[in-house]
This record gives structure tokens, C-alpha cells and sequence, in this order.
């Protein structure tokens, strides 16, 4: 991958500066070797050899020259954001998406179908695949300009062992290397990472909470987790498992929950308890639009928007549910920022509104009025979005992920 512009000693590479100099460039888009240096408190040469290795590798380019303190016009070095692209993939319950995006977030291909992705990891797996290679396909440029694959998975991960954490919420995933088959076929490393966490990083990247270092994301979904991001970081607690969220006991004695425990959160506002609701007090409500049995969670959510009576009802039960949950959050971490993401957060207002009475009603004052709770705009690519992310984070830490950056110097 190096374009060899000129013949050199390989020298030692000091990987810290080509971090600095690698992260401060794709954060400022265009910026001068002196800012660089002065930014970095760097010498000036040690910047310039960092920034050739950089251009060499295909990574930054030359962007017109800057404003003149004095001298020469300085050149403006920018990152390329089409020097590499990253894949991200959502493995939800019942459906699984794919997004291809460039070194800045941008979409350049996106693939989504209907899965049984809980009973069927094998066809999964090889769906995953398919739709990856149609990203790749459809993007049509070099496929060894392939970063990474980040895989969301709506279970906790371990880091030492990703391929196992399914066990007990996908039992059908016991054993199954599918993330090893993904690797393989794909030829990319492949980072994997819980759903929710990675909607927040989503949101920190790309959405509601850029700028912000503390906040939580809850994802509402068929299950419902949240990503905590204390300081700007993800926080995974001590084994990997913070955030688990939905399987936050809130009556005892409530529904059995996929987990093996009762009453779970997720058994009150995950969307199979909201339809099976629905249908149950479809009968109290001949004027819905919500008929009959055949709907999905997306016609309950369409239904509250246009003010229907059950479908509100539905979500106001979902908002009471979800604001004693949250307001017990906001007490214990204190928050700057709740973002709902997730299928749910469609109903937008129609959620947020009674969940913010709930909230205010069972806080600590102070807590409360600090904290902004509003619905993600990244809409349903949040979450492969997130993944695809999640490789992008790992890259600008460690620039050898990056084609043409890694041991060829
Ligand atoms: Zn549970």
C-alpha cells in the first residue's frame, strides 16, 4: 500500500505521535504541520517524519495552504476519509443490518432484512456475509481497503471471549465460532461490542450527544439495555455487564423474561409485551386502527403519532415502566443526558412527554432538572452505525489498523 515517494532507513515508528498526529488530523479536517506540532508539543521534525509516514500511507493529503503568520502560506494537511472503510452490522433478535461507511461516519451502502437472528446464528452468520459483500460490492472500490467489521450483539460481551457471551440469551448460539466465520470470509478483523453500548457511541460520534461525556443511551427495542458513557468513555462495569438494563427486576412476581428471571423490564416495554398488550385491550378500542391481531411494533408506534387511543395508551404505559426505571438512573449516576434510541423512540414526543412527568415526579430535584432526556435522531442505523464506529475508535487508537500504516514501514 505505500506509494515509496521516497527511499528511507525504516525508522523506528514512535507510535504515540503518529496517534497524536493521526487523531488531531481527522479531528480538524485541515490543519498545518507548525499547528500540529504547537498542539501536540512536538518538535517540528518529529512532525514532519510523522506526517510523511502519514501521506505516505495514503492516510492524509496536502489541502491548500493555510492563513501566513509572517512567512510562506503554510500547507494545510487533511485527512482522507476514503483512505479506508469499516462495516458495522446490527445482529438484532429478529432482524440484522449492515451499513458501509467511510473514515467520517458517511454511509455508503446499507443493507437491512428480516432474520430469526436468536434461533438461526448459522444462517445468520452466513446472511451477515451476504450483505457485507453487497456493501462492498455496491461501494465498488478496493476491498483490502477494508478497516474492520464491528458486530453489535444485544447481549453483555466479555472481551476475552466475545464468541461466547450469546449463551444465555441466544441458547442457539452455544459453540457457534460465528464471528470467527465472519473474520474469515470477509478477511477484516471483526470487533464485537453489546447493541446499547454501541448506540452510545453512536450518539457521542455522530448524534444527540456530541460534546457530551456523560450521559446514558437506552435502547428500547425488542429488549431493552443501555449504554453508560461516564466520561467520555463506555462504562462496562467489572466483568462487562453494566447496563444490562432490561433484565432490571421491577415486579418479582411479573412475566417470565428470556433471561429465566420474572418481571424483568424488558417483560413491560420490550415490543413483544406492547403487542401482546395491544392485542389484549384491542378489544376496549373499536375505534383503533390497531385492529385485530396482525400488526407490528412499528404500526403501534405509527398508531400513537397519529393520536390513537390504544396505541397511546400502549406507550404511556411503556413511558410510566420506563420513567421509574430511568429516574432510579438519574439518581445513581446523575447523567448530563438520557438519549432513547431503539424501535420505540419513533413515537418521539408521544414518548417523551409522559416520561418526563414520570421522571420529574420520582427524582431528586436536583438531578432531574439537569438532566435532558430526549429521543436519538440516528433513527434505525444507530446501532450498526455504532459498530461500524466502534472499529474507527479502535483505528485512530491504534493507527497499524489502518491499511498501509502497519508494518510495511
Ligand atoms: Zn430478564
Amino acid at each position: 500500500m505505500t506509494k515509496g515517494r521516497r527511499v528511507r532507513a525504516a525508522p523506528a515508528i514512535d507510535q504515540d505521535v503518529t496517534t497524536s498526529v493521526l487523531r488531531l488530523v481527522w479531528k480538524r479536517r485541515r490543519v498545518s504541520r507548525a499547528e500540529i506540532a504547537r498542539r501536540t508539543g512536538r518538535s517540528p521534525s518529529t512532525i514532519s517524519d510523522a506526517v510523511a509516514r502519514l501521506l505516505d500511507a495514503g492516510l492524509f493529503e496536502e489541502r491548500g495552504s493555510g492563513r501566513s503568520r509572517g512567512g510562506r502560506r503554510p500547507i494545510l494537511i487533511g485527512f482522507r476519509d476514503d483512505a479506508g472503510v469499516i462495516l458495522g452490522v446490527d445482529l438484532g433478535a429478529t432482524h440484522l443490518s449492515v451499513i458501509l461507511m467511510d473514515l467520517h461516519g458517511a454511509e455508503l451502502a446499507w443493507r437491512e432484512r428480516p432474520h430469526p437472528v436468536r434461533t438461526d446464528p448459522v444462517g445468520a452468520g452466513k446472511l451477515v456475509v451476504e450483505l457485507c459483500r453487497e456493501c462492498l460490492v455496491e461501494w465498488m472500490g478496493d476491498p483490502r481497503l477494508l478497516l474492520g467489521v464491528g458486530v453489535a450483539v444485544p447481549s453483555p460481551v466479555d472481551p476475552d471471549s466475545p464468541d461466547r457471551v450469546l449463551d444465555r440469551i441466544h441458547p442457539a448460539w452455544r459453540g457457534g465460532a460465528i464471528l470467527d466465520r465472519i473474520d474469515a470470509a470477509l478477511g477484516a478483523p471483526v470487533f464485537v461490542e453489546n447493541d446499547a453500548n454501541l448506540g452510545a457511541v453512536a450518539e457521542r460520534w455522530w448524534g444527540e450527544a456530541v460534546g457530551i461525556d456523560d450521559f446514558v443511551y437506552l435502547k428500547v427495542s425488542t429488549g431493552v439495555g443501555a449504554g453508560i458513557m461516564i466520561g467520555g468513555e463506555i462504562y462496562r462495569g467489572a466483568t462487562g455487564v453494566a447496563g444490562e438494563i432490561g433484565h432490571l427486576a421491577i415486579d418479582p412476581g411479573g412475566p417470565e423474561c428470556i433471561c429465566g428471571n420474572r418481571g424483568c423490564l424488558t417483560t413491560f416495554v420490550g415490543a413483544r409485551h406492547l403487542l401482546d398488550r395491544a392485542r389484549t385491550l384491542s378489544a376496549h378500542y373499536p375505534e383503533s386502527s390497531l385492529a385485530g391481531d396482525r400488526f407490528d411494533i412499528h404500526a403501534i408506534e405509527d398508531a400513537a403519532l397519529a393520536g390513537d387511543p390504544l396505541a397511546l395508551r400502549i406507550v404511556n404505559e411503556a413511558a410510566e415502566r420506563l420513567g421509574t426505571v430511568i429516574a432510579g438512573m438519574l439518581n445513581l449516576l446523575n447523567p448530563g443526558s438520557v438519549i432513547i434510541g431503539g424501535s420505540l423512540a419513533r413515537a418521539g414526543d408521544r414518548l417523551i412527554d409522559p416520561l418526563r412527568r414520570v421522571v420529574a415526579n420520582r427524582t431528586l430535584v436536583a438531578s432531574a432538572a439537569a438532566s435532558d432526556i430526549r429521543t436519538s435522531d440516528l433513527g434505525k442505523r444507530a446501532t450498526a452505525l455504532g459498530a461500524a464506529t466502534h472499529v474507527l475508535v479502535a483505528a485512530l487508537e491504534n493507527p497499524r489498523l489502518f491499511p498501509g500504516v502497519g508494518s510495511s514501514h
